[in-house]
């Protein structure tokens, strides 16, 4: 026989935990949208964001916007007895993720906030609904409307706007001198900015404003182009993460500049992009392998977004991307037209002799990129989407894709976009890991990414199962701070508001 004291324990611990056979007596699914004051995510296989394989299944316990436990229940975890099942509560929620895998929510590195193209307004919940239901929970504004911008992030914070959280870098300009360069550095941090981003930027320029910025605890993201600085800058000045590429080939031309025609005109779209094309192959690989090392050396992350060049290798490929039929804002398609006033709208005269330089330069670019890697360079995953017929967060999943075929096992590949993102934005204490301690953003996706990247896809992929057809896949659940949106939902409501933005214009179909 017990004594009392022991039996009231006993039966206390059984209200807080169900034994490892148990079921749960009552389960609430989680609801779109709202908070619960506990969460757990059922019976999931988890690839967390450090590049370790898949382990489960877990139980996976959520408090407010904190991961607090994670219950394995695998054999031997059920057989030593630890595998207690922990309850939600009358407060709390459930999602069942049998048969499904959890990661960290995806971040993009390189975003850009827009609520218009052009001139033409479009929602910015268009944008951010298509994040969520691409699993993304996290996104680096490297150059919007700054006040907008900041006005986002911190609705978005207080949890009054369905959106990613917001990490606003703004748009550093082109300051004359390096008195007024500093002052603006202290401007923006003093407006509440994370970071900077430079763009076209003379080198005395490049070198005080990251003088600043270091002393004020801003990081730099640097869109390098084929202009006065080029990566040996990032490397000596410090910047947090080359952006794109063109200033990495520069740098090992032997010649210090490429051989471009007498006509190229830097300022025509046509001729940057593609010449772009010749880029890689006039750089010296000897060359090349030092300017690598040095980044690494130096800290220099690289954010390649190889999606966003993807239309000059197959033009047709990028026009007819199966999810313009019902996702594709009026806006953006009107912007994704050729038009030398819109910034990469720069298809006049598209050859297959540009697509085939293009594809040349992609092939010598993907290696570069896995030798960075392999070199110990930190590779992170943001897409530049709204430009050159890439949609919000369509345009992640595909670069993840594209990191898998510069040659990276998908585990890698998942934890540029999660764990390697969160040390660019310098947050990896907090973000892009599936670990008791770190925020609540984590996703549930209807399938394996580690088989199938286009699982992501809140458009699904097609399987065979008994010899039937099914369509399945999809991110289920994006939980962003510990709130759970419902992909399909997510996906439904940007259905509509672009069926209704058609209407109004007059526009059926994207043309
Ligand atoms: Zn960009």
């Amino acid at each position: 026989m017990l004594p009392t004291s022991l039996l009231r324990t006993a039966s206390l611990a059984a209200a807080l935990f169900l034994c490892a056979a148990g079921v749960p007596a009552q389960t609430t699914t989680a609801a779109h949208g709202v908070r619960p004051a506990r969460l757990i995510i059922r019976n999931a296989t988890v690839v967390d964001g450090n590049g370790t394989p898949a382990k489960g299944p877990y139980d996976i316990v959520m408090e407010g916007n904190t991961i607090t436990q994670m219950v394995a229940l695998d054999p031997v975890a059920m057989k030593g007895g630890r595998a207690r099942r922990p309850v939600a509560g009358a407060a709390g929620a459930e999602i069942d993720a049998t048969g499904k895998y959890v990661l960290p929510g995806l971040i993009d590195v390189h975003a850009h906030l827009q609520d218009e193209r052009g001139g033409i307004p479009q929602p910015i919940e268009y944008e951010m609904k298509i994040w969520l239901a691409c699993g993304i929970t996290a996104v680096r504004d490297v150059g919007s409307d700054t006040k907008k911008a900041l006005a986002w992030r911190d609705s978005s914070n207080r949890g009054a706007m369905v959106s990613p959280t917001i990490f606003v870098y703004p748009m550093f300009g082109r300051p004359t001198n390096a008195d007024s360069a500093r002052a603006h550095v202290r401007e923006l941090k003093a407006m509440g900015a994370d970071g900077i981003k430079l763009l076209g930027i003379d080198r005395d320029i490049m070198q005080v404003t990251e003088d600043e910025a270091h002393k004020l605890g801003l990081r730099i993201a640097h869109h390098v182009g084929v202009e006065e600085t080029n990566a040996w800058d990032d490397i000596h000045f410090g910047t947090t993460s080359i952006e794109h590429w063109y200033g990495i080939p520069d740098a090992a031309i032997p010649d210090g500049v490429q051989n471009f025609p007498a006509s190229y005109n830097y300022n025509n779209e046509t001729d940057r992009f593609r010449w772009a094309g010749h880029l890689w192959r006039e750089a010296d690989p000897k060359r090349l392998d030092m300017v690598l090392d040095s980044m690494v050396a130096r800290h220099v992350a690289w954010v390649p977004t190889f999606d966003i060049y993807e239309a000059s290798r197959d033009l047709q490929r990028a026009q007819t991307q199966p999810w313009f039929k019902d996702y594709l804002h009026p806006t953006l398609e009107q912007y994704f037209k050729p038009d030398p006033a819109n910034h990469g709208s720069y298809f006049f005269g598209w050859t297959s002799t540009d697509e085939t330089f293009w594809k040349e330069n992609y092939r010598i670019w993907m290696n570069a990129v896995r030798e960075f890697a392999r070199k110990g360079g930190l590779v992170g995953a943001g897409d530049d989407a709204g430009f050159i017929y890439q949609m919000y967060g369509f345009g992640l999943i595909r670069e993840l894709e594209l990191h898998q075929e510069a040659g990276f096992n998908p585990i890698k590949v998942i934890q540029h976009a999660t764990y390697n993102n969160a040390r660019i934005l310098g947050k990896e204490s907090e973000l892009g890991r599936v670990r008791p301690g770190y925020r609540a953003d984590l996703i549930v996706v209807n399938g394996n990414p580690l088989a199938n990247l286009k699982v992501l896809y809140p458009t699904g992929v097609d399987d065979i199962r008994d010899g039937k057809v099914v369509h399945t896949g999809g991110v289920e659940w994006t939980i962003k701070d510990g709130i759970p949106y419902n992909g399909p939902t997510l996906m439904r409501e940007v259905k509509e508001m672009v069926a209704k933005a058609r209407a109004e214009r007059g526009t059926d179909q994207p043309r």
